[in-house]
């Protein structure tokens, strides 16, 4: 089994007023382009988190994510690419949408658990799975060191040192990785994170969790438009320009949330100008069908 990222992502040059005024040079690495279902980080993060799986002869991926969870997707597409089985346990009631309905096509049993009990995942687990020699815990998001380790590999890919870069955070593992993989290389690079849920402050101690050395990193916690999937139509309104201009598409929960950070960071001086930036697009496109009334 081959769980290599074959896939080089490219990295696309953002054109506008906007950067043109701030004199920065707003560049993207286009991990979304990585795979359609296993998209972005959650690819970069599954990759170590599966070598281990197999190295320790287990068949059957168990996750967690709640209705819209792209690393559920992520994880029903790769173990059905990889031959394994998978369970993705589901905070909430019962739903169907379109990413469980993408989850199930790919052969994901879905279990769905009450909000309370969701909260303890390596107690649901035993509930399950404790007689299950074949079971394989993934936490949800895919937060873990090998998750970090697999992200760090982003930097190795860069053709070019930027002055910045910058990621969307939910469970930190992605920018752990980014801060890792900056360390490695001696990089003056400075790292920045846009929490994507309210009070993102609480993810400073998350990343430094996991990171190899302690290195500085800046969390912009003022771009989660009310938290976690919430948005507001000042963001949508945005959202829609920017797909519209670059033929980029971003969603609300993530990705339109960084780069909304970006350019109002740009409009704000927050750039030295001359400074060239790198926005990592985590990918992770297909929760926006469920959002469509919001547009
Ligand atoms: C999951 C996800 C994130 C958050 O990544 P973390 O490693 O949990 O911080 C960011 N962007 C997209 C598109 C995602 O799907």
């Amino acid at each position: 089994m081959d769980i290599e990222l074959d896939f080089l992502s490219p990295i696309h040059q953002i054109k506008n007023k906007i950067f043109d005024e701030a004199e920065i040079n707003v560049f993207v690495k286009r991990d979304d382009l990585i795979h359609p279902l296993i998209s972005g980080n959650k690819w970069r993060k599954l990759k170590y988190i599966l070598k281990k799986a197999v190295a320790e002869n287990k068949t059957h991926l168990v996750t967690f994510g709640g209705a819209y969870s792209n690393h559920l997707l992520a994880t029903s597409a790769a173990a059905a690419q990889f031959g394994l089985k998978s369970t993705g346990i589901v905070r909430g009631e019962m739903v169907n949408n379109d990413i469980l309905f993408l989850c199930k096509l790919h052969g994901m049993e879905l279990q769905f658990v009450d909000r309370a009990s969701y909260q303890d995942k390596p107690a649901l687990f035993n509930k399950y799975f404790l007689n299950d020699p074949d079971a394989f815990f993934i936490n949800e998001g895919g937060a873990s060191a090998e998750g970090a380790k697999g992200c760090s590999e982003i930097i190795g890919e860069l053709p070019q040192i930027y002055d910045h870069v910058f990621c969307a955070s939910g469970t930190g593992t992605t920018v752990a990785g980014i801060i890792n993989g900056i360390n490695e290389l001696n990089l003056k690079t400075q790292i920045n994170s846009v929490p994507i849920l309210k009070n993102g402050s609480f993810l400073e101690n998350e990343i430094e969790l996991l990171l190899n050395k302690k290195h500085p990193f800046t969390l912009h916690t003022d771009y989660h438009f009310g938290g976690y999937a919430k948005t507001t139509p000042e963001l949508i309104s945005f959202i829609k320009q920017f797909i519209a201009d670059t033929g980029m598409l971003i969603d609300p929960v993530n990705t339109g949330k960084l780069f909304y950070a970006i350019f109002d960071l740009a409009t704000k001086k927050y750039f030295k100008p001359g400074s060239n930036v790198l926005a990592i697009h985590t990918g992770g496109l297909w929760g926006i069908l469920g959002m469509q009334e919001k547009f």
